[in-house]
């Protein structure tokens, strides 16, 4: 694991919850605006502001036109976008639903202190209920600045009713509302954490199994099932570029001695030690070393020559031989290892079945001549 310094984070991909969080609440701002036009239209039409008033009563339609376009213009950022990008996103698109909500709640105070009408009085009134539970409902992600919204749609109506000498029952049943308002936000709120957790905890799980089925257990080396589609990708690659990638085949000698001798326990540690042997000699960018099962090892080196991948293996072999491994009680155990090494050459033949069965014919030879030994073969198809 690579530790990220602290001054990094602030630049960081942005981590998936907080992109969904920007989905969902795209995905919500786009269906409020026509409403806030319609009804706005419906309660001006009802109380004549046209005729009363055509300067403001135009320039607030303007408002909600031109905020509902701006809805629509907002988009989505890809996966891998920098953090702040996205709640830099994520803020303006909270101001443009807050400056929404002002100027609701002002056009609707404006309304309820100028017309007398009571059609256009309950059309303004109800569409402030209306508008106050669907930002509860559909914008919970954030509860702070969603009872902003709700406040600023709601209280100045509320306050005009009061002003404008509207009758107690009334004034009683909109201020209970707003309570139920909040307290079903808060709830929603609540919810709307707890569902992110759970696709965070599914989100993990499916990483966690993703990585168990490529990773070896008693290793911790890639498996068999990894080194195969690397073997199959990588040598699509080394045809398509012409590059040549090398793969060596290792299998221990006499393991079945070690283990007849020391137990499946010290054998088990054994080839963890020699798992890391392995990594450490071969670490670079263009290797993988995979656990083909049982007491065999692959190793992949892209970029690497049949030669220079034998002076490797070769190194290794004498290196193992002459340095018994540490199996984590003190007391070295002499290992030998018998490595079969293939290659494809740039340009030739690139097919994965033929690399894999080259350094296994290799290996084949390397232990028929006596173990502890490297044996080369060139893939041909
Ligand atoms: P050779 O030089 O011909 O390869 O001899 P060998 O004894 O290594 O070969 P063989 O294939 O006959 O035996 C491999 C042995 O490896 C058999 C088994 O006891 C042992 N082995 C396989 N997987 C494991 C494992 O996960 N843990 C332990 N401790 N031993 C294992
Ligand atoms: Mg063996
Ligand atoms: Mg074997």
């Amino acid at each position: 694991m690579h530790h990220v310094p602290d001054h990094v984070v602030a630049t960081a991909q942005a981590p998936p919850r907080l992109l969904q969080e920007l989905r969902e609440t795209l995905q919500r701002l786009r269906l409020g605006g026509p409403f806030y036009v319609l009804l706005w239209l419906l309660a001006g039409v009802a109380a004549d502001l046209w005729l009363r008033a055509p300067v403001a009563f135009s320039l607030i339609t303007f408002g909600f036109v031109a905020l509902t376009v701006v809805r629509f213009r907002v988009h989505g950022l890809a996966e891998g976008t920098q953090e702040d990008d996205v709640r830099g996103r994520l803020d303006f698109i909270w101001l443009l639903l807050l400056v929404n909500a002002g100027l609701w709640g002002a056009a609707s105070a404006w309304l309820l202190a100028i017309a007398p009408e009571e059609s256009a009085r309950t059309v303004a009134a109800i569409s402030s209920y209306a508008f106050a539970t669907a930002f509860a409902h559909n914008f919970p992600m954030r509860l702070r600045h969603a009872f902003g919204a709700v406040v600023l749609i709601y209280l100045p109506t509320l306050a005009a009713l009061i002003a404008s000498g509207a009758r107690y029952e009334l004034i009683g049943v909109s201020a209970l509302y707003l309570l139920y308002v909040s307290l079903a936000l808060r709830r929603s709120h609540a919810e709307y954490l707890q569902r992110l957790d759970l696709e965070d905890e599914l989100r993990q799980q499916r990483d966690l199994f993703e990585q168990q089925s490529r990773r070896d257990g008693l290793t911790g080396l890639a498996n068999r099932r990894r080194f195969s589609s690397a073997l199959e990708d990588w040598s699509a690659q080394a045809r398509s570029n012409r590059r040549p990638l090398s793969l060596l085949i290792l299998d221990l000698d006499h393991f079945k001695a070690i283990n007849d001798q020391h137990g499946h326990a010290r054998g088990d540690a054994c080839l963890r030690a020699f798992a890391s042997r392995l990594q450490e000699a071969f670490a670079g960018n263009g290797e993988l070393v995979a656990r083909l099962g049982g007491e065999e090892f692959g190793v992949l080196l892209r970029e690497t020559s049949l030669n220079e991948a034998f002076t490797h293996a070769e190194a290794f072999r004498a290196g193992l031989a002459a340095d018994p491994l540490d199996t984590g009680d003190g007391i070295g155990l002499a290992l030998r290892v018998s490595i079969g090494v293939a290659a494809f050459e740039p340009g030739v033949h690139h097919d994965a079945d033929a690399l894999y069965h080259a350094a296994d014919t290799a290996l084949y030879e390397a232990k028929a001549s006596g173990r502890n030994t490297v044996r080369q073969v060139a893939a041909i198809d």
